[in-house]
């Protein structure tokens, strides 16, 4: 949930790409290239196995154990292929991706500058946003003033780390784990845990705030 609301996109931003895909796709399943269920089994499979709840998943389990974390900053995909996610998981964009660490003393923000390249393993599908050319040059040039419009104020003792994700490594943030969930489990702490959390647009909330 994003509190980000700058860039006034049209209400019916959507509509002439929704026209060009149903366009496309009906196009596609005259020549017999994909079957009328190809596109609805895909849509499936980022709603149900490939989405940001894998990501909270990981993001829980580093903030519980410390091993893990480690393994998980120094080698994503060893890590994540250790904890019983879906097969296919390195598949689908997370071929090669990586975790940088949110600490009191450095806040990552992840972008693609060229285009929209994204873990879709763990943070599922990227937000329209996220393609802006305005939000990726903003993003690149003034991180801070662009975070301030999410809603993130840090310290100025802060420093702010970019991450450039590319089709060869895909970037995601490991937030800081908020105050007040102390004893709480790796299921309940992945309910906090935010797809704009580990894009480093947003903090995780404590859940006494
Ligand atoms: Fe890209």
């Amino acid at each position: 949930m994003t509190k980000y609301d700058g860039f006034n996109y049209d209400r019916d931003r959507e509509i002439y790409s929704a026209a060009r895909v149903r366009a496309l796709e009906s196009l596609l399943i005259e020549k017999g290239i994909i079957s009328g269920e190809t596109v609805d089994k895909v849509l499936n499979y980022f709603e149900t196995e490939m989405g940001p709840f894998n990501g909270a998943k990981i993001v829980a389990k580093a903030w519980t154990d410390p091993e893990f974390k480690a393994q998980l900053l120094e080698d994503c995909n060893a890590a994540v292929s250790n904890i019983g996610l879906p097969v296919g998981m390195s598949g689908a964009e997370g071929e090669h991706m990586k975790v940088v660490e949110n600490t009191a003393e450095v806040h990552n923000i992840v972008i693609c500058t060229l285009c929209s390249c994204y873990p879709w393993p763990t943070l599922g599908l990227p937000p329209y946003w996220f393609k802006d050319p305005t939000f990726r040059a903003r993003a690149a040039r003034e991180p801070r003033a662009v975070l301030t419009e999410f809603g993130v104020d840090l310290p100025e003792s802060t420093t702010i780390s970019l991450w450039d994700s590319s089709a060869q490594i895909r970037w995601f943030v490991l937030p800081q784990r908020p105050e007040g969930t102390e004893g709480m489990s790796e299921e309940e702490l992945a309910a906090l845990v935010t797809p704009e959390a580990m894009m480093g647009v947003a903090l995780v909330p404590s859940p006494s705030a």
